[in-house]
């Protein structure tokens, strides 16, 4: 097609895309009214697959999170895995390696290590072993906050009622209790060694014990975009959720879903905007950990973000989950790798106008 014929269609796709645009804003619109309603939220997830209709979806989402969580991320730390997981058989998707976990010491060591380089936030992750990880949890709790950092913990359903008030009392500054899903049929298919509501029953906890929590949702495991919605709708019922992440499902070897196609970051981004209309303005819209820092921009670009962003990882060794050139090595305890992606973060948040706290290092790395 030549440059004449183009510019002939122009004005008619033009008229065209201006009312789809404007069906979006009001669809949109109207969803911000009754975040519950899930006809306008599916209206709006199938208008939204054109990407100019997209990108009046992501604007308004980018809007309500420029107002109400901001454009600077803090940088957390992640010591993790911390303990050994028990859940049998393992959940389908997770690429869970035995006696792959940082020792008691290595992680004590960790939280003195991260607190030196400038870091308030830091997320210590097990292992799940239902109602088992009360006292191991509530020692780094402990540790943590003699470091002088803010712990989160992400041990899935391993805490008794009294032993989560325990680590509440002690400065635990969240709970991560990562439901992946919430239809039930879903989640038995994805994490079928476990409780079908241990997870909802964690969340219930935390909320009437006044105590804030994440939670993880997976995408591209074979859900509807229904189930999406039908978890977030549920999710904003809770008046102590902070944070929702988003995992993009990457098929691990040796694992029953190997062979599955990897989730499209399209879909994510449509979701991540519609999980922004949807979830309370206030709450942070996370990439959940693992994820490389490309993809970042689409995620920011779809209303993601605001609030905390895993910067600094202590593991027990090169898992992977780090490409070369994401980050650089600091020194750690012995047997445990840490990589520093601070300086990549701030550099690919900076060109789109979005910042990192700074990090003052008070320790040479
Ligand atoms: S609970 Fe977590 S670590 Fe354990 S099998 Fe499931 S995804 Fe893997």
């Amino acid at each position: 097609m030549n440059a004449a014929a183009i510019l002939a269609g122009e004005s008619a796709t033009a008229t065209k895309a201006q009312r789809a645009a404007a069906e979006c804003r009001s669809v949109a619109a109207e969803l911000l009214d009754d975040p519950d309603n899930l006809d306008l939220a599916l209206r709006l997830h199938a208008i939204s697959a054109e990407p100019r209709n997209a990108a009046v979806l992501f604007d308004l989402a980018c809007r309500i999170r420029d107002e109400h969580v901001g454009r600077c991320f803090v940088p957390a730390g992640v010591v993790s895995p911390i303990a050994i997981c028990a859940v049998t058989p393992p959940c389908v998707y997770c690429p869970r390696t035995p006696g792959y976990f940082l020792t008691d010491a290595q992680a004590l060591e960790a939280l003195t290590m991260l607190a030196g380089h400038g870091l308030h936030w830091v997320y210590l992750n097990g292992g799940t072993l239902p109602g088992g990880y009360d006292a191991q949890a509530l020692a780094l709790v402990e540790a943590a906050v003699e470091a002088g950092l803010s712990p989160v913990l992400n041990f899935g359903p391993s805490f008794s009622r009294a032993g989560l008030r325990a680590l509440h009392r002690s400065g635990a500054a969240a709970i991560v209790t990562s439901t992946e899903a919430f239809t039930p049929e879903l989640f038995a298919r994805l994490k079928p060694g476990e409780a079908p509501d241990a997870r909802q029953v964690l969340m219930d906890d935390c909320e009437e014990e006044g105590i804030p929590f994440e939670t993880i949702a997976i995408a591209g495991v074979g859900e509807r975009i229904e189930d999406h919605l039908d978890h977030l709708r549920r999710l904003r019922r809770y008046r102590c959720l902070r944070r929702v992440s988003f995992s993009r499902f990457r098929p691990a070897a040796g694992t029953p879903m190997a062979d599955c196609m990897r989730c499209s970051p399209w879909a994510v981004a449509r979701l991540v905007a519609l999980a922004r209309l949807v979830l309370p303005p206030a709450c942070e819209i996370g990439l959940n950990m693992g994820l490389e820092a490309d993809e970042l921009p689409l995620w920011f670009a779809a209303g993601g973000g605001g609030g905390r962003i895993h910067a600094v990882v202590a593991s027990p060794r090169d898992d992977g989950h780090l490409p070369a050139g994401e980050g650089s090595r600091l020194a750690g305890p012995q047997g445990c790798v840490v990589v520093d992606r601070r300086p990549l973060l701030a550099g690919m948040l900076a060109e789109f106008g979005a910042s990192l706290a700074a990090f003052p290092p008070r320790m040479a790395a």
